[in-house]
């Protein structure tokens, strides 16, 4: 598809479960449900499917892209999972919660999955519909979020359509996703040491106090846009999540101009939890941003948002909306 047809949305029942796998198996790109957000999906295996996706999100081919597996052991076709990584994949899977792992030499995935790197990053998600979509096909999923690069994640098939309508061959409409934040990402390195990537839906000091992780010599985040942030996590930098016009912070009222998200006491044009539930919260942040985004206010500002549980991994989102 060279970017001028239109882009199906087909619901996700069994049949277009089984549309999606035939249009995946012969390379093509299909926007998947996720409990997290909508993925971007094509087949790992192949160099040609995986360089659609770089092309249909103007993705920088230095950000490598996450493998979608149906299991604990499809996970070992393509990484060397041992001691600790093996107890936090079998506890922790189905789940928002990526692993960043030696890339096996026989892995046979396309090199740009992984963007040069010695790592795989591999996550095992838990939606039925991309749990049934694994099932199906006899190969993994590479699935950034389905957006152009840079831009808000997706929650809704009508914001993939956003930006990537006539660029994908289908989205497969699962309605809206439930936890709304991208995937946690840790690290597990050969020493055992634990690199947190991202903040996501699954608390990494809950993980390290379950499974045991040791801190490595970084300690907590990488410091954004640096070297290591680069080349191994780009959701990082400083700028991405971006709506595309500027976003002010901790706002208690609007401002002439300005569209506000509200959260909590401090009610907005769109407003993240009126009851000041953070999972409510993660699950409408993207819903909001995208209907910040699409509004006539040329300015967007944002209510503060508690830095506690997945409010670690919102106040990480909307600081680099913000940048
Ligand atoms: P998204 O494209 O929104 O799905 O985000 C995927 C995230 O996974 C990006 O931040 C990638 O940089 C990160 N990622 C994928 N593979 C690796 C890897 N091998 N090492 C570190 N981070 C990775
Ligand atoms: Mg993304």
């Amino acid at each position: 598809m060279t970017g001028k047809n239109a882009t199906e949305v087909i619901a996700a029942d069994a049949a277009g479960i089984a549309r999606a796998a035939t249009i995946l198996a012969g390379g093509g790109l299909v926007a998947v449900p996720t409990e997290t957000v909508y993925g971007l999906a094509a087949r790992a295996d192949s160099p040609e499917a995986v360089a659609r996706i770089y092309a249909a999100k103007g993705r920088p081919d230095f950000n490598p892209l996450i493998v979608h597996v149906r299991d604990v052991e499809q996970a070992q076709r393509y990484a060397q999972l041992s001691g600790v990584a093996l107890d936090v994949a079998g506890g922790e899977w189905p789940g928002p919660l990526t692993l960043v792992l030696p890339l096996r030499a026989d892995a046979g995935l396309a090199p740009a999955v992984s963007a040069g790197l010695p790592t795989v990053a591999l996550r095992c998600p838990a939606h039925p519909v991309m749990r049934h979509l694994l099932e199906q096909v006899d190969f993994p999923l590479a699935a950034p979020s389905a957006n152009s690069s840079g831009f808000i994640s997706p929650t809704r098939p009508e914001h993939v359509l956003a930006s990537l309508d006539g660029r994908i061959e289908m989205v497969l409409d699962g309605g809206p996703c439930a936890a709304g934040v991208e995937s946690t990402i840790i690290a597990i390195r050969e020493d055992g040491s634990w690199d947190e990537l991202r903040p996501g839906p699954v608390d990494v000091e809950t993980l390290r106090a379950r499974y045991g992780g040791a801190r490595n010599k970084i300690g907590g985040e990488t410091p954004a846009g640096s070297i290591e942030a680069r080349i191994e996590s780009p959701g990082q930098l400083a700028s991405h999540y971006a709506p595309g016009k500027p976003v002010r912070l901790g706002a208690l009222d609007a401002e002439a101009g300005e569209f506000l998200i509200g959260f909590g006491d401090v009610a907005g044009d769109c407003t993240l939890s009126a009851a000041g539930e953070l999972d409510e919260a993660a699950a409408r942040l993207y819903d909001c941003l995208h209907l910040a985004a699409a509004s006539e206010h040329s300015r967007i500002a944002v209510a503060p948002v508690p830095e506690r549980g997945i409010g670690k991994a919102i106040n990480d989102r909307l600081r680099r909306a913000a940048a």
